[in-house]
């Protein structure tokens, strides 16, 4: 009987085992991919842990970002199936390859759109995607099919080239990586001008829209951008005020836990590195006596 239990333990963990390996395979091939409407006719599309919107008009599809080659196959199959329209403008949110790659997949029915400042990066960069076929400097109304998205350039932020769409019948706002709901800044700023993106989230606090669907994390509101901005402008003020009393990078990074913000997405992972971008930031754009 003590044997049998004993085997069947060792076959129960072993069972275990192939599961957790099963599911470690699977997480590496099956993609978590999804396509969710929002409101009207402009739907959320998920790959993994990146999102996008698209807007189904009666003369075809507006998409903005194709996210990677594969996820764009993917959805450019489900629009296909779903929609039987073809996907007439591709816009890109900011050059970055992981929201950006694969725009090529959409390149035989779609113009393709972005800011002016985005063709250099992403010919310089070698972006694994197509190029921009049209780009505007600060505005652009996009109409197509009886329906209209508007594309901002809100100043120098996460990149010099990141834009926000936004859909004004159906009250929502694209906007990615310049906000997450209750999430912290990602890593240590790279790419970011710091006081650029704050003043960037005071106009968008001022729009005109209900609904926020950024490129990570669930959907939001209008409401979840000022307590983000109020992060970011917090630990620039309490980095700045122990720069100045002289303490070294690693005491300002043991200095400013950001406690309030403990329950926060990305709090373990990237507090300190957010310490470490703010320093390098006001290195650059301050002058001590
Ligand atoms: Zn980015």
């Amino acid at each position: 009987m003590k044997r049998l239990i004993h085997k069947g333990l060792v076959s129960g963990l072993a069972v275990l085992v192939i599961l957790s390996q099963a599911q470690v395979a699977w997480s590496r091939q099956a993609p978590v991919r999804g396509i969710e409407r929002i409101a009207g006719d402009v739907y959320r599309f998920r790959d993994n842990h990146h999102y996008s919107v698209f807007m189904v008009t009666p003369e075809g599809v507006i998409a903005t970002d194709p996210i990677n080659a594969d996820a764009a196959r993917w959805l450019k199959g489900e629009i296909a199936r779903r929609f039987n329209k073809p996907v007439k403008y591709l816009i890109y949110s900011h050059d970055h390859a992981d929201h950006i790659a694969g725009g090529e997949v959409f390149a035989d029915t779609a113009t393709v759109i972005a800011h002016d400042n985005a063709s250099a990066h992403i010919i310089g960069e070698r972006r694994p995607t197509v190029a921009p076929d049209i780009t505007f400097s600060d505005r652009m109304t996009l109409a197509l099919g009886g329906k209209v998205v508007e594309l901002i350039h809100l100043g120098p932020n996460h990149s010099d080239n990141m834009i926000v769409m936004r859909f004004p019948a159906e009250r929502i706002l694209f906007a990615v990586d310049i906000v997450a709901r209750n999430t912290i800044a990602y890593r240590d700023f790279p790419n970011v001008h710091i006081d650029g993106l704050i003043a960037t989230l005071k106009r968008v606090e001022a729009m005109d829209f209900d609904i926020l669907a950024p490129g990570h994390g669930p959907l939001g509101t209008r409401a979840d951008v000022a307590p983000h901005r109020r992060y970011i402008e917090t630990l620039r003020a309490r980095v700045l005020k122990h720069m100045r009393a002289g303490k070294t990078v690693d005491g300002i990074k043991s200095l400013v836990t950001m406690e309030e913000y403990k329950s926060w997405e990305g709090y373990g992972r990237w507090r300190a590195l957010n310490v470490e971008g703010m320093v390098r930031h006001l290195r650059l754009y301050r002058r001590p006596n």
